[in-house]
């Protein structure tokens, strides 16, 4: 009998070194297969202990007697890594580094998502090292909870395991606090030896077509930040009347959205979505969902978890418009079972009644249609010329009927004041987290960390290998002597944000905005019932 992990699995990780037979994969080492989307136990090597069970952050383990009938599959999914990559022994472990003297080393950190979150960790385990993170919301822990989706409530556990460096003396929590209208990069150099970027990308991409101004074409991160209640889209409206939805775009996000779209009332109702959009979804007419994919069902971008896991909402079918279905040669372990399971799903037959999501590959939007609001989504379907050649675009056109239309393409960062910015790439210039200036060379004491460093790309674990990085150029920055300038302290820099009228909300205040939210949430049976608007959070924060 042995344990399995399964769909909620963020590769955070904290598994890895509880486990005593180091069976736990991929754990970034050289040479390994790193780019999944999920860690797998090896069910030949695990001696069935249970301690990654605890260790989980986001309950994502079970003990293969004790699987729900939705995750079966992946007891198969875990082995089936181990046959394409065999179990190789791990790196030595790192050596602890020194305590430091009070005062040594001092780091701000701009953002308070998950790779701001592990990169205040992993400075925290040097004994000595002060942080102070600054966030602009008076809310931490930023995709955790403005973009894991409201019923993968398990996922949001992760938060759980940043707790102790929130609480840790040397941590400062300045919540409500914004580089550039409160304090500036150059305030943080004043009172950091080091500052660290993790400011994420929320700015979504433009389609480029014609007819993409009309109402109704929507940023799918736009309509995330609606339901999960985030302060800058509480008055968004989504036009919610039309039976049919479509999403531009095949990633987990896509995913996310099509759930949300099409979840009963109950379903949703035991989540923490916010309570306008708990009421608009329930009001809404749409039953089909249609997902457009640029390229076929091998390269698609959503996670072989989250695509199985549709199969198994109720009342809705998952309709899979292609035949180009079976592996080929050097696909990686997660392709071959992405098309296992599109497979399946092209081989079921829809329900009378069901909603459905359908996945429409090889196609791309070719003009937003509409008369003063988005009518239909014209497509173009690809075409093979008479090798059996892709050709993009080669294809028929087709015009789908919607009034909705998400943009799911992807995420790009903005520039943060005073510090440099890529602006084909959208990221903060980087080598491996240290910020480089626009000669390529790096910036004294600046790094970067997160999806404003490379992009956005990888599961919240992939967070913390990014921010084990940037932090490992740091120590050498330190070790070189590059980070002993003079700087200010917490007392100084507490002065300064009296000084500019700040009103910062700290860990303290977060757990009073926390508790009533959950109070909330027991009133109405739910985890529980997110404040909207900031006036409100600060009020509870004071509270
Ligand atoms: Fe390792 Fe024990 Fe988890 Fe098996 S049950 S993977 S041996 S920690």
């Amino acid at each position: 009998m042995v344990y399995v992990i399964t769909q909620n699995c963020c590769k955070d990780g904290s598994c890895v070194p509880v486990c005593p037979v180091d069976c736990i994969r991929p754990v970034g080492a050289a040479g390994e297969f790193t780019d999944t989307e999920m860690l797998y136990i090896d069910p030949e090597a695990c001696v069935d202990c249970g301690a990654c069970l605890e260790a989980c952050p986001v309950d994502a383990i079970y003990h293969e007697d004790f699987l729900p009938a939705r995750l079966e599959r992946f007891t198969e999914m875990n082995a089936r890594y181990f046959q394409h990559h065999p179990l190789q022994t791990g790196d030595e472990p790192v050596a602890e580094r020194p305590t430091l003297a009070a005062g040594t080393m001092r780091v701000a950190i701009v953002g308070a998502g998950p790779a701001a979150c592990y990169a205040a960790t992993e400075l925290l385990g040097v004994e000595g090292v002060e942080v102070d993170l600054f966030e602009r919301l008076p809310s931490p822990f930023g995709l955790v909870r403005a973009g894991v989706a409201p019923d993968h409530q398990d996922t949001k556990l992760v938060v759980d395991v940043f707790h102790d460096a929130f609480e840790n003396p040397r941590f400062g929590c300045h919540l409500n606090v914004e580089i550039g209208r409160d304090v500036t990069h150059e305030d943080l150099l004043a009172h950091h030896h080091a500052v660290i970027y993790a400011v994420g990308a929320s700015k979504s991409y433009d389609l480029g077509i014609p007819g993409e101004d009309l109402p109704g074409n929507e940023a799918a991160a736009d309509f995330v930040g609606w339901y999960q209640g985030h302060p800058d889209h509480g008055g968004d409206q989504f036009d919610l009347s039309a039976e049919r939805a479509v999403i531009v775009g095949n990633g987990n996000v896509a995913l996310d959205v099509a759930r949300i779209l099409l979840l009963p009332r109950d379903r949703l109702a035991k989540t923490d979505i916010a309570d306008h959009a708990l009421q608009a979804l329930a009001d809404s007419n749409i039953k089909e969902v249609v997902i457009l994919a640029r390229r076929g069902p091998r390269n698609a971008a959503f996670s072989v978890g989250e695509f199985q896991a549709l199969g198994f909402l109720p009342g809705i079918d998952v309709i899979v418009d292609n035949d180009d279905l079976d592996p080929h040669a050097g696909d990686d372990i997660e392709t071959v079972m992405k098309l296992e399971v599109a497979r399946e799903y092209a081989q079921r037959q829809p329900s009378p009644g069901n909603k459905r999501i359908v996945f429409r590959f090889m196609t791309t939007p070719a003009e937003v249609v509409g008369n003063g609001k988005v009518q239909g989504l014209r497509v173009v379907h690809h075409g093979f010329d008479k090798t059996g050649r892709l050709v993009p675009g080669a294809g028929h056109t087709e015009l789908i009927e919607t009034t909705l239309i998400l943009r799911s393409i992807g995420y790009q960062g903005s520039p943060v004041d005073g510090v440099p910015f890529d602006v084909d790439q959208c990221i903060i210039p980087n080598d491996h987290g240290r910020v480089l200036d626009h000669d390529g060379h790096p910036l004294p004491g600046v790094y970067v960390t997160g999806w404003i460093k490379r992009g956005p790309r990888g599961v919240i674990g992939t967070n913390r290998t990014c921010a084990e990085e940037t932090v490992t150029r740091l120590w050498e920055d330190f070790d070189d002597g590059k980070l002993t300038r003079d700087v200010q302290d917490r007392a100084a820099l507490e002065e300064l944000l009296t000084q500019r009228n700040a009103d910062p909300v700290g860990w303290s205040g977060w757990c009073a905005i926390d508790t009533a939210e959950r109070k909330r949430g027991v009133e109405a049976s739910r985890p529980r019932v997110k404040f909207v608007d900031t006036a409100e959070m600060i009020a509870a924060a004071k509270a």
